[in-house]
């Protein structure tokens, strides 16, 4: 019985999933988050139930030990030593990574040389790893990162237009982000496709933070994310690709910093930025729906977005075999992808049947018609269960 922990351990919070490996059951799942706050909340799934508790929880090490005693007082673990492998998710791999990694002082030390590339998530996660380190001595460790299955793509895609020096000098290149969703997304399209040895997929993860890539043969050839997730289509509080004129013009204008308009730029524009309503789609379609006429547009925009880069990696494939929607939008809001659809079917021969576009809802679905020229899934994306596959191949457990 190998039993191994997924972790995602951010700023201020840490999520967790634990598998049982030999049949990949999730055992139990939870998030403690505001560490660092007198009123952290920790929450933990077990058997059905949710147990929520509110305490003051310093520091990462403190909620690894709160974490670890809760597996012990209910029983889900009879002891530490039954977790035989720690899976963290890493934001940012750079350029040294191109797959998953054990996480031992090597790769620790790579994840802090590229701090600068993702300062508020790098040294979370080797918080993270310290302190389960430190917790369970007896456990592998295993890095998983969000950019690895990004590093197929060609230098034509990832390299920005400007001085080659800023890429050679300070790393400044697309590295793209979701690659743990993308890579598990599209390997699930090529399943259903019949394990065919050429395969065109696009992938929609669109949730609160959303990317699009391209996957040809099995690889990423070019994805919507760039140096940062701020990069690529609209999102819930994200502005997406814009004319980076805008931050000196807004910066002289209204008298704030470029820090302050980067700011704004991750945190009030996107969803909530246009409609001015909230960065949750949901919110956003119920005040179209009561004619808000900012959240129809902001609604708008994001279709728009979303179907242009379609047809972008559409045109770079050389055409297209699926399109897969996955992340809370993409696997729930079947308005979300009709609109989606609506905006390319014309150009790309997509037929969908609508009532099984309607009851998709957060479950594996073929959307499209067999007439259709692409075939469109709904694919729930488990980034946890790609963490903890990969963490038991790296072990050898
Ligand atoms: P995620 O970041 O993957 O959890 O996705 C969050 C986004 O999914 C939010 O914008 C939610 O409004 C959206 N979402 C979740 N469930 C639904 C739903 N049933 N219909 C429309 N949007 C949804």
């Amino acid at each position: 019985m190998a039993k191994i922990i997924s972790v995602n351990a951010g700023s201020s919070s840490l999520k967790f999933r634990l598998f049982e490996m030999d049949d990949e059951t999730p055992i139990t799942s939870g998030v403690i988050e505001r560490i660092g706050f007198d009123d952290a909340i920790f929450t933990i799934k077990y058997n059905g139930e949710k147990d929520v508790k509110t305490l003051p929880i310093k520091d990462h090490k403190v909620a690894v030990q709160l974490l670890l005693e809760a597996l012990i007082d209910k029983k889900i673990v009879n002891s530490l030593d039954e977790i035989k492998g720690v899976g963290h998710r890493v934001v940012h791999g750079g350029e040294y990574f191109s797959s998953s990694a054990i996480f031992d002082q090597d790769t620790a030390d790579k994840i802090d040389a590229i701090r600068a590339l993702a300062p508020l998530h790098n040294p979370a996660h080797l918080t993270g790893y310290y302190a389960f380190k430190e917790a369970i001595p007896t456990a592998g460790a295993v890095a998983v990162f969000d950019t690895a299955f990004h590093q197929t793509m060609e230098p034509s895609s990832y390299i920005y237009p400007i001085p080659y020096k800023y890429y050679t000098e300070n790393k400044v290149r697309k590295y793209g982000a979701h690659g743990t969703s993308h890579f598990y997304v599209s390997q699930k399209v090529i399943e259903k496709l019949g394990n065919p040895e050429h395969s065109k997929i696009i992938v929609c993860h669109l949730g609160a933070g959303g990317s699009l890539s391209a996957v040809k043969d099995g690889k990423s050839i070019n994805t919507s994310m760039g140096l940062t997730p701020l990069a690529g289509i609209m999102m819930g509080t994200r502005s997406g690709d814009v004319d980076p004129s805008i931050i000196s013009y807004i910066c002289e204008q209204t008298n704030i910093s470029v820090e302050e308009m980067i700011d704004i730029l991750n945190k009030q524009s996107g969803l909530l930025g246009v409609s001015g309503v909230s960065s949750d789609f949901r919110d956003v379609e119920k005040a179209m729906q009561e004619g808000n006429e900012r959240a129809k547009l902001a609604r708008q925009i994001f279709v728009r977005r979303v179907a242009d880069y379609i047809g972008r990696y559409f045109v770079q494939m050389g055409g297209c075999d699926a399109i897969a929607f996955t992340a809370g939008i993409g696997e729930n809001s079947f308005s979300g992808r009709h609109d989606i659809l609506e905006a390319i079917k014309e150009a790309l021969g997509i037929q969908i049947n609508e009532d099984i576009n309607h009851e998709a809802i957060g479950e594996e679905a073929l959307i499209s018609t067999p007439e259709s020229k692409i075939k469109v899934f709904v694919i729930p994306t488990d980034e946890e269960l790609v963490i903890a596959r990969d963490t038991k191949r790296l072990l050898n457990l």
